[in-house]
């Protein structure tokens, strides 16, 4: 396959070239990674920018049917969107619920709107890798806005914000007055926080919950790439579409004023070294990851545990003979 060719039928918005090098970059296969190197260093420096949203929420907050008002929305102004699920959890679960194009019917028949599920992969790391460069591909063919959908079991999230621009988390109104044990650690790289179903009975309920975590991001430490007021709660309906109108303009108004102030820049370099840093550590660990090593390690193992080695000793030991050449 030439690569080239390839490259530049995605550079024209091919949306099949373009789900064929997603899979190039999803599979494992020592040669398919070559190809797809070549394919993104091709591709880098393309010009393109998407705005690239991070969206996050416990299963049954409202994400699919969010997702299709809000994809729906922007292609109405004329906007081409990207749909791409990082779902660290599908291969236990037994299949990929984010992304599924049956629940967002009426985006995937769309021409303008491109959806693709969650690979199916044991560790977060692999997933990463793969949703990163699926990112890269969409932007490269002229998407222009990337929805990268994570369902909110921890880690994941923290994954999704290193490769996107805005990170969104969806709520649900919830009653009582106590916070929907969000960890504090989501709630500081949320940029927006959707409280979504405002709607029907509901509304008061959403209302309620959105001004507590109003309150809540008040009291977050002040980060240097937020412009006065942000982050902030906001209220929305993804049956009705309120709301929809009102969360793009607030996520757009924040692009504009992180290009203008040079925080968007600086976020995607930080990003890159970020990646460039776990991409080290992964081949790292990877080196570490074979029979010897692992046959090494164990006796290893059990010689510190009978105190005949001390631990520093036993890792010189280890990364001597194992991480050479
Ligand atoms: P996901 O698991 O986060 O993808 O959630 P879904 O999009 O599948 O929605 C979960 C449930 O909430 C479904 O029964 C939806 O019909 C319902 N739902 C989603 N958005 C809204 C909304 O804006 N208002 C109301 N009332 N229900 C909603």
């Amino acid at each position: 396959m030439d690569m080239k060719s390839l490259g530049d039928k995605i550079l024209n918005g091919d949306r099949r070239t373009l789900a064929r090098a997603i899979t190039l970059v999803e599979s494992a296969r020592a040669d398919h990674r070559a190809q797809a190197a070549q394919l993104l260093d091709h591709l880098r420096g393309a010009g393109r920018q998407a705005v690239r949203i991070g969206l996050s929420g416990t299963p049954g907050v409202g994400k699919s049917t969010f997702i299709e008002a809000f994809g729906m929305m922007l292609i109405e102004q004329g906007l081409r969107v990207a749909v791409l699920a990082v779902d660290p959890s599908s291969t236990r679960s037994g299949g990929s619920i984010l992304g599924d194009k049956t629940r967002m019917e009426r985006l995937s028949r769309e021409k303008s709107a491109f959806i693709r599920p969650s690979p199916s992969q044991t560790h977060l790391g692999g997933v990463a890798r793969r949703s990163r460069e699926a990112v890269a591909l969409c932007e490269a063919a002229g998407f222009d806005v990337v929805l990268i959908e994570t369902v909110g079991v921890g880690q994941s999230e923290t994954v999704v914000a290193e490769m996107s621009d805005l990170f969104v988390l969806l709520l649900a109104p919830a009653g009582g007055d106590e916070l929907q044990g969000v960890k504090r650690g989501i709630m500081e790289i949320a940029d927006l926080i959707l409280v979504n179903k405002a709607d029907g009975d509901l509304k008061p309920t959403a209302m309620r919950t959105c001004s507590d975590y109003s309150g809540a991001l008040r009291l977050l430490r002040k980060r240097p790439q937020d412009p006065k007021g942000f982050p902030k709660a906001l209220m929305v309906s993804a049956y009705t579409g309120d709301g929809l109108d009102e969360a793009w303009a607030e996520m757009q108004a924040l692009v504009d004023w992180r290009r203008e102030t040079g925080h968007w820049d600086r976020r995607r370099a930080e990003q890159a070294l970020y990646w460039f840093r776990q991409e080290v550590r992964q081949a790292l660990l990877a080196r570490l990851d074979t029979p010897q090593a692992r046959a090494a390690m164990a006796a290893l193992s059990d010689r510190v545990a009978s105190g005949a080695l001390s631990p520093a000793g036993a890792a010189t030991e280890m990364l001597e003979k194992h991480l050479g050449g």
